[in-house]
């Protein structure tokens, strides 16, 4: 499993918008979530900070004075060095003739005004991820389990978790792959990893406290024991 650093650069998100408050908005909350951001106000102010220092996404509004996005999109599609440049168009039109027009002019993505800011912030990590240029962390959500890798914390149904390291990692771990089945061995090499010679039942002491941790009173067990193959997260 690849670990955490802390010490990665920032995602840079370019946002390109021209009506201030937004920006403000925006920035605010990509600030929040451990982004870099930029701005620009117009199309070619746009196109000048992506020549200076090429970010890792762009956000990019549609309707914006003198160069459209669309136009500032197929420019820097144009260009080698900014090909594969992830962007995503912000429109206030919702007709899927739009949205068709933004992928075809080269838009990785798009989202329609007004729109959700958790929406918008899922979009991001999700393009983010796909273009393999950063690291991503974000929430990882099953059922009432909400785990916030970036601030490494854990709730359910709100109330906050307190794990201990090796719980945690092995939390995210099914967490990223909910329902599925992993033995033992499996789960000690994605966990502690496979240099690391650890006795198996080791796992189930930390899948013990984990469940102590996790389950509540009243709540029901969200690690299923399946008889001689292993554990997964999923209900009983
Ligand atoms: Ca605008």
């Amino acid at each position: 499993m690849p670990e955490s650093s802390g010490n990665l650069a920032k995602p840079t998100i370019l946002v390109v918008e021209d009506e201030a408050p937004l920006l403000t908005l925006l920035r605010y909350n990509l600030e929040k979530q451990g982004f870099r951001v930029e701005e620009a106000a117009d199309g070619q102010e746009a196109l000048l900070r992506v020549a200076e220092a090429k970010p890792d996404l762009i956000l990019l509004d549609w309707m914006l004075p003198a160069l459209s996005g669309l136009e500032v999109c197929r420019q820097i599609r144009r260009r080698p060095a900014t090909r594969d440049l992830p962007i995503i168009m912000v429109t206030a039109r919702t007709e899927d003739q739009d949205a068709v027009r933004a992928l075809d002019t080269g838009a990785d993505d798009y989202i329609a005004k007004p729109f959700a800011m958790e929406a918008l912030l899922a979009r991001i990590r999700a393009l983010l991820r796909r273009s393999g240029a950063v690291p991503v962390k974000g929430r990882l959500v099953w059922q009432d389990v909400v785990m916030d890798q970036d601030a490494h914390r854990v709730t359910r149904g709100g109330r906050a978790l307190h794990l201990g390291p090796t719980e945690y990692r092995l939390l995210e771990f099914f967490l990223q792959h909910p329902g599925r089945v992993f033995s033992r061995e499996q789960l000690l090499d994605a966990v502690w990893g496979r240099d690391i010679h650890v006795e198996p039942r080791t796992v189930d002491v930390h899948i013990r406290r984990l469940r102590k941790a996790v389950n509540g009173d009243g709540e029901g067990d969200v690690i299923r024991t399946v008889r001689s193959a292993g554990y997964a997260l999923d209900v009983e």
